[in-house]
Order: C-alpha cells, then structure tokens, then sequence
C-alpha cells in the first residue's frame, strides 16, 4: 500500500475515488457512488482541521484527550518543523475509509504530499504511516514512534499518554534507535508469536510489505487473537501440552537466559542513574537485586528441566531492564516506563498483558492477575490456558499449582501477586523448596 502510495502520480481526488472503489467492489454501484461521496468529504474534513492543526482529534475523543493537550502537543510538531501529523479518529469497518488506519493516511496525505508522517489512534489502537517524497535518507517517524510506544507501554495506558510519547519519540533524533531499545527491552520473556518473528525482523522491517505485516501483528496483535483463539479447536489435554514444551522449548530458553544474564549485567554495570535522584538510584539498586536473583537462580539450575525456573531467570531479567531504564531517565519520564507485568498463567507469553478476572480458578474462586491476550481469550471461553508446567512430587502441574511454601514462582505468580520475589530469592527461599 505505501509503495503504491509513493509512486502514485494521479490526482489525489482520483486516487481517493479509485481507492473506494477498490474497497467495494460488490457493492451495488448507487451504493459505491456514496461510498465514494462520503470517503472524500471525511478525508476534506480532516485535511482542513489539519490545515490549523497538526493535531486532529475527534470530538468523540475529547475526554480521553483533552483540547489543551492537542493544542500543546501541535504547537510542539509545529516548532519542531517535522511534518507529523496526529489523528485521533474512531474508525468503523465499513465506514469512512472502511475502517483502516493506512487508508486514512494515505488519503488525506495524498491531499497533501511532500513527506509526511502520520500518528494514528483509532479507539485503543495507535499506528504509524509513513509517506517520503523518495529520499532514502528519511525516517519512518511514525512506524517507528507507534510501535516503540506498543513495546515500552503497552495497550493498557492511557491514549493521551501514548500518543504524548509517541510524538515525543517520532520528534525525537533518533526514533529507530528508541524502537531498538524498546524492542531489546522486549526481547526477554517475549510471547511465542512475537519470537516467531525472530532477530530477523530489523532486516524485514527494510521491505515493505513486512512493515504492512508488522503493523498488523504488531499493533493490533490483541485484535487478531481475540479474533483467532475462539474458533480453534479445543486444546489438548494440558499433560501433553506441557511435554511438548518441556522438550522442545527448555534448552533453548536455557541458552537464552544465560546470555541475556550476561548482557543484563554489562547494562546494570554501565548505568548511570539520573543526578541527584534518590528515586533513580533506588531503582538502580532494585535492578542490581534482580539481576543477583536471576543470577542466583540460573547457577542453581540442574542440567535438565526446571522450566519454571528458567522462566523465572527471564522474568527477574525484565524486572532488572525495567528499574535500569527507569534509574537512566529522567524522573519526569518515568511514569512512562512502568516495571511490567508478565502473563500470570505462564510468564513465557511475555509482558503484553492485562488485569483480567480469572473466575474459579485451581478451583479457589477468582484471582485478578496480568493475562496475556491469548490466555484472556481463553479464560473468557472457559477453557484453561496454556499454563506454565512445574514438576511437583512426580507429575506435571501448573506451576502456580505447587504449595506456595515450596515455590517462589507459586508464591509470587513470578512477582504478579507479590512483590517481594526478589526479596524471597535473596534470602534464599528458592533453594530452600524441594525441587
Ligand atoms: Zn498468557
């Protein structure tokens, strides 16, 4: 679509009107012609407010994104001389630019051209379009703003702030290098859909298509598997589950955690914590403290399964890239990178998660922990998620199934429930449990 886009040498009014039409072709033709009628009055609309403002925001946004906050954040796009543009635009399936983000972007940039950057929140998803005039040399602001924002904040925060920081990241010098350095950030304890991807992704990232594709598992990841999840089959039994990801899955995250130890360990000894800050360097102390847990419980690892252990190692490993960031930054920057909360039914699945109420759950009534989207999905259908396996006494159970007196990770559902995890392994209650 973007490449499409960049060569496109027609007139804009046409190329909106092919672009409708595009998007309906069995739609009856008196239906096509309003379609078509109604897609290029949105994008006039939005072009004109963009005229004023670099900041369009949608009335039906005007509590989650106060009018002072626009203007603030326009005034700042517009000193900066950067051609970003944000919109804040509920968008339907069906509807004005059939609901897509990119559609949008493309039509109203095609009404305004040069290079072009555009930010675009629609309900709680937030995109980055990217349109250059040819020159190599120009950053994808947007891309890379929105999914640094996806992968140091989340889907949970709030919109203005999300976007506050997208905009700060895709004004800033530098906005790929803050995408790597979120996205390192993310590789620990990543989900296995994101992992998929692979250390591969910087190169694709280069070709088109995979940013289209990016952007669609990237930012509206949670969409897609709400979507999926229902209507696969029904999960193995969980015994079996468990096997297959003990064998294929141990060493390898084994390896994993032993050189991501490693590599935490130089950032904590290279952080500098933000002058004169108690707060940054207590959180420069609570970053040594994790990274001396997981190294703590990485030495104790025997040669062969302890997976909820090595889970546990890549969970105090995020805890330490978490207080090192938050010790590196300013204090008025901090609320924006919060210490994350990984997937209580399997902290594998990666931080991407939300408070969620698990009814009836081990049969003890309900727990409100972090889920990752695809374990939300299937607490919502009744059905169990893939846990984390922990052997106790011989059989395989879900790790948060072990007596608490005998598990930190039970104990602490790896630091979700409690906060003292770090603490407990410090004193030693790890190698106290039997194993
Ligand atoms: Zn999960």
């Amino acid at each position: 679509m973007f490449a499409e886009h960049r060569s496109a040498r027609f007139r804009p009014a046409v190329a909106a009107a092919l672009l409708a039409v595009a998007l309906v072709p069995a739609a009856p033709s008196v239906g096509r012609a309003d379609t078509v009628q109604e897609e290029m009055s949105a994008t006039e609309r939005v072009v004109a407010e963009l005229e004023e403002s670099p900041v369009h925001v949608d009335p039906s946004y005007a509590s989650a994104f106060p009018e002072e906050l626009a203007q603030e954040m326009g005034q700042r796009i517009t000193e900066s001389g950067v051609p970003l543009r944000v919109l804040a635009v509920p968008l339907i399936e069906g509807g004005d630019w059939n609901g897509q983000a990119d559609l949008m972007a493309a039509a109203v940039h095609d009404r305004i051209g040069g290079e072009g950057h555009y930010l675009v929140l629609d309900g709680e998803r937030l995109s980055g379009h990217d349109f250059s005039t040819g020159s190599a040399t120009q950053v994808s602001r947007g891309f890379y703003a929105s999914q640094a924002v996806s992968m140091e904040m989340g889907y949970d925060a709030p919109v203005a702030e999300r976007v506050e920081r997208a905009v700060e990241v895709a004004l800033s010098d530098d906005p790929e290098g803050i995408y790597t350095a979120a996205d390192e950030q993310r590789r620990t304890g990543v989900s296995d859909w994101y992992y998929s991807l692979g250390p591969g992704t910087y190169a694709l990232f280069t070709v088109l298509p995979w940013v289209l594709a990016g952007l669609a598992l990237l930012g509206l990841g949670v969409a897609l598997f709400r979507w999926r999840r229902p209507r696969r089959a029904p999960s193995l039994p969980q015994h079996a589950a468990f096997d297959n990801a003990n064998q294929a899955r141990r060493d390898e995250l084994a390896d994993r955690a032993g050189r991501e130890l490693v590599e935490v360990g130089e950032r904590v000894g290279a952080a500098v914590p933000a002058a004169d800050d108690p707060t940054a360097v207590e959180a420069l102390h609570q970053a040594l403290d994790a990274h001396a847990a997981a190294r703590r419980v990485y030495d104790g690892l025997p040669e062969e399964g302890a997976l909820a252990d090595i889970a546990g190692v890549l969970v105090l490993l995020d805890a330490a890239e978490d207080h090192i960031n938050r010790a590196v930054r300013p204090s008025g920057r901090r609320r924006s990178t919060p210490v994350r909360s990984h997937c209580y039914a399997n902290p594998l699945h990666g931080t991407v998660t939300k408070m969620t109420r698990w009814r009836e759950f081990g049969g003890r009534g309900d727990v409100t922990v972090p889920l990752c989207a695809p374990c939300a999905g299937a607490v919502r259908d009744r059905r169990r998620p893939t846990v984390l396996p922990a052997r106790h006494r011989g059989r395989e159970v879900p790790y948060y199934e072990v007596p608490a007196e005998e598990s930190v990770w039970a104990a602490t559902g790896y630091g979700t429930l409690r906060k003292d995890l770090v603490d407990r392994i410090l004193r030693g209650d790890h190698e106290a449990g039997p194993r």
